[in-house]
This record gives C-alpha cells, sequence and structure tokens, in this order.
C-alpha cells in the first residue's frame, strides 16, 4: 500500500523563495485539511524578498504586509530555511528525496535588456540593480553609482521607473527617516543630479505607472515636475482607451498628469521631466554615457492593442547617466524546464510541465510562473490558484525517500552550511530595528550575510 500522504505522515512541501508569492503559497497548505509540513528555502538568511529589497524605502506602509507572513510564520508546521541556496547548496532534484512536493517561489532576478548598443558603458545601470541596492540587498553592494552628473535618463514608464525617478528627485531630509541604508543615503547626499528624464515609448494613455505613484511628484520638497501638453495630446485609439471603464487607473493617470503639466515652474533644484512616444535606438559615450539617440514613435492598431512604431525622426539627449527599466525577467533554475522568451518557468495552472509531461510534485507561483506583473496581492490568487492543484494531485504524488527535515538539517549541517530558522531570523530583525533607533530611522538593514550571520 502507497504512503497515504497528508494522513499517515504530514504532507512535506518546500517552497523555494519567501517573498510575497512563497507566503502566499504557505498559507493555503498550512490552513488546508490536509496534515502539511512547511519548510520554506531563502538563499539569504533575511526572508520577504521583493517586500524587504524591492519596495521603495519611503513606501513603508506596502510593507505592513510582513505582518500577515509572520503569522503564517508562526504556525506550528511552518518551517523557515534561511541562508540555503537552492540551486547551488542544494539541488532541486537532492531536494525532493526530503519532499513530496516542491513549490518554486524565485520571483524574477534579474532584468530585461533593451538590447541596444551601449548598453555596456559605464553609467548605464539597470532600475533593478539601483533598487536592490538602496534596499540593501547584499549582492547589490559593490555597484557604484556615479550620481556625479546633472541629467539622468530613465527608459520605462512603470512603477519601478518611478521608484527610482523619486529616489533621485527626493532630498536626504525627504529619505533619512526612511530604511533605506546609510551608504545609499550617504552616496545620494553628493548627488549633483538636476534633472530627471523618464522617456516612455508609447503615450500617457499607456503608461505602465499608477495613479498614487504619479501623484507624488506634485508634492516632492525640492522638485519640480516637468511634461509638455503638446505630448498629452491623445490619437483616437488612446481616447477610446481611456474611456473604458476597465482603464479608471490609466484615465486618472492621464488627469495626473495634466495637473502636473500645469504647475510650471516653482523654483525647485531638481526637475522631473516625462517624456512620451519616443525610443532608445543606442547609448553613446567614450567609454561612458555621454548622450542616448531616441527615435520619435507614432501608435498604431485598435485601441488596447496599440504599438509604437518609428516615425524615422532621431532625437539625441546628453546625459550623464542612465538606467533601463524595462521590467524583471525570471532567470533558470537547474534541473527545472525554462521559458526563455518569457522568463517563466513553464507550468499549467502552476503544475510545472513541459511540452511533453507534466512534472508531478513540482510548482511555481509568482513571477517564476506567470511573469513579473502584477503588484504584492496579485500574488495571493495566483499562488492559490497553483495550491489548489497542488492539493488535488496529493494522491498522486510519489512519497520522497527521508520525510524527515533533521536529516536534511545534518545534511547541510556537514556541508557548513548555516541554516537560518526564522527564531533566528527575528533576532537580526530586532537588531536591524535597534540600529535603527540610534539614527532616527524604522530599520537600519545588514547589507551583508556575514552582517546578519555575526548579529545572532
Ligand atoms: P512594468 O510595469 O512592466 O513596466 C515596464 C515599462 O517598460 C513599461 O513602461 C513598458 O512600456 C516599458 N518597456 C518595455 N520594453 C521596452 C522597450 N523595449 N523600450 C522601451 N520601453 C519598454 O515593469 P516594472 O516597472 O519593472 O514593474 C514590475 C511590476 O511591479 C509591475 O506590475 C509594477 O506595477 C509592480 N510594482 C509596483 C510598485 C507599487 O505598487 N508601488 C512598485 C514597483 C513595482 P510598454 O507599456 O510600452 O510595454
Amino acid at each position: 500500500m502507497p504512503t497515504q500522504l497528508g494522513k499517515e505522515r504530514p504532507l512535506r512541501v518546500a517552497i523555494v523563495g519567501s517573498g510575497p508569492s512563497g507566503f502566499y503559497a504557505a498559507e493555503p497548505l498550512l490552513s488546508s485539511s490536509v496534515n502539511v509540513q512547511v519548510d520554506m528555502f531563502d538563499r539569504l538568511p533575511a526572508p520577504y524578498g521583493l517586500v524587504r529589497y524591492g519596495v521603495a524605502p519611503d513606501h513603508p506602509k506596502i510593507k505592513n504586509v510582513i505582518k500577515i507572513y509572520e503569522k503564517i510564520a508562526a504556525h506550528p508546521n511552518f518551517s523557515f530555511m534561511g541562508n540555503v541556496c537552492v540551486g547551488d547548496d542544494i539541488s532541486v532534484h537532492e531536494l525532493r528525496k526530503y519532499y513530496d512536493a516542491i513549490v518554486i517561489a524565485t520571483g524574477a532576478e534579474t532584468d530585461r535588456k533593451l538590447g541596444i548598443n551601449g548598453e555596456n558603458l559605464l553609467n548605464c545601470y539597470t532600475a533593478t540593480e539601483f533598487v536592490a541596492w538602496y534596499n540593501g540587498h547584499p549582492d547589490f553592494q559593490n555597484r557604484h553609482f556615479d550620481l556625479n552628473h546633472e541629467v539622468a535618463v530613465i527608459v520605462g514608464q512603470g512603477n519601478v521607473a518611478m521608484d527610482v525617478a523619486r529616489i533621485l528627485s527626493k532630498t536626504v531630509d525627504e529619505l533619512k527617516e526612511t530604511d533605506i541604508t546609510r551608504h545609499a543615503l550617504e552616496i545620494l547626499s553628493q548627488s549633483r543630479i538636476k534633472e530627471v528624464h523618464m522617456f516612455g515609448r508609447r503615450g500617457p494613455a499607456q503608461a505602465a505607472f499608477t495613479p498614487v505613484e504619479i501623484r507624488e511628484f506634485a508634492e516632492l520638497a525640492d522638485c519640480d515636475p516637468v511634461i509638455d501638453l503638446q505630448e498629452l495630446q491623445l490619437n483616437e485609439a488612446s481616447q477610446a482607451e481611456l474611456a473604458d471603464p476597465a482603464n479608471a487607473p490609466k484615465k486618472k493617470n492621464y488627469e495626473i498628469l495634466q495637473e502636473l503639466a500645469k504647475i510650471g515652474d516653482r523654483g525647485k533644484k531638481r526637475k522631473f521631466f516625462l517624456h512620451f512616444y519616443r525610443s532608445p535606438l543606442e547609448i553613446l559615450g567614450a567609454g561612458k554615457v555621454e548622450r542616448v539617440n531616441f527615435e520619435k514613435n507614432r501608435l498604431v492598431g485598435d485601441p488596447g492593442k496599440q504599438k509604437s512604431i518609428g516615425t524615422g525622426v532621431r532625437e539625441e539627449f546628453k546625459c550623464g547617466i542612465f538606467f533601463r527599466s524595462v521590467g524583471y525577467r525570471g532567470i533558470p533554475l537547474k534541473g527545472l524546464p525554462f521559458h526563455d522568451q518569457a522568463g517563466v518557468i513553464p507550468n499549467i495552472g502552476g503544475r510545472v510541465s513541459d511540452a511533453e509531461h507534466i512534472f508531478m510534485g513540482l510548482y511555481a507561483v509568482g513571477w517564476i510562473k506567470r511573469g513579473p506583473t502584477g503588484i504584492i496581492g496579485t500574488n495571493k490568487p495566483d499562488s492559490e490558484e497553483t495550491i489548489k492543484n497542488l492539493l488535488e494531485d496529493v494522491d498522486k504524488l510519489l512519497p520522497c525517500q527521508i520525510p524527515d527535515t533533521n536529516v536534511l538539517l545534518e545534511y547541510l549541517r556537514e556541508k557548513e552550511i548555516k541554516v537560518i530558522s526564522f527564531t533566528d531570523w527575528k533576532k537580526i530583525d530586532a537588531a536591524e530595528l535597534e540600529r535603527g533607533k540610534k539614527y532616527g530611522k524604522p530599520r537600519e538593514k545588514y547589507i551583508t550575510v556575514e552582517g546578519m550571520l555575526t548579529a545572532l
């Protein structure tokens, strides 16, 4: 008789990744009628993924979801296994010896390229690495951002681009009481940037940012928004898009853009320029960024499906720093299929699959399942869909050979891997909160893995 998982012994599930999608996968597992043990792995000692290392430091309310994750982590059948890199310290194949099912929640760890000449020049950065750097991600602390220039260009008009533009446009006083790292604050305090220019390839009706984010630019302490009213004129298809009630946030964006365009020059030290209908063709400079060649675009297509196409009209734009911000991108995990074009693990409703078959016992959630779209809350229904399918599969899963986390812990100890439990993390967390008090900040993060381990 095969082992009845969840009845004779707990169903053993490993979740790889401790960001929002990982926690939203743990929640329905732990509240299901099946007896289940959930072990959540993260390559860093600190949990929460992009909530800790992606959400902007000046948007602390968004981080309140951590309270929900802490409640999930307090469940007696939940363990955090931080500082363990699945794919490196232990392969997915090895992990299967200890778990009946594995849920991949690794998100999108890199970013999309523009694929134009000059992307490798000095001072050409990615928004994602800048965000990870100022948020204290240990992998990005060796990055050097040269803010000793007056003009910065950002390509892309999503919320990540907005975060980067805001951090570059704010004063130190506006940031010093956030959990931005002290090192980043020090570099930003020496910034010579006077102009931040954000370029979108399509128009104001298609911009990917959300109303809350764009509205903030009316209220920055020492920065004026600048928008050319001419560029706010809409073609018929864009007007139809905004008339569609399903596009209410885009309509709100458009109204806010019109208000921002009327603000005019209030004599602030910095200016934030929004440009539309332009695509970068190449980034130029002798060794480092000096200018960008843009092509002016026009929109073609039906409402909701408009694409930008070049008009042949070119413009050269002088700048000293360039950020691309055209979306995150997932990376493959050894031993699992990968859809290279989409940057996701191919799956059907979260069940990992390739063209021929479903990989029974392997699941995906979040950005590595659906691509890098949506806000934190979008991950809840996404993870629930996967876990519903996992729970439907329970009777078909092949029971693992070693259903014992302690044996796995012993194996990792032999490999000299210091596994961080949730109790350990809470000690690091307390130490960070304490360090923050000294500087009047909510927390001062440890920016190296060694720093976190030493704090223990
Ligand atoms: P995003 O929302 O997908 O925006 C990507 C931007 O890049 C779009 O403006 C897109 O324009 C543009 N783009 C793509 N390819 C391009 C190209 N080849 N040339 C020029 N422009 C190009 O991505 P994101 O900003 O990285 O954000 C990822 C997700 O996280 C989003 O769902 C976002 O809302 C979310 N997020 C939310 C918050 C928040 O709630 N505060 C903060 C940060 C991130 P097209 O529209 O023309 O494709």
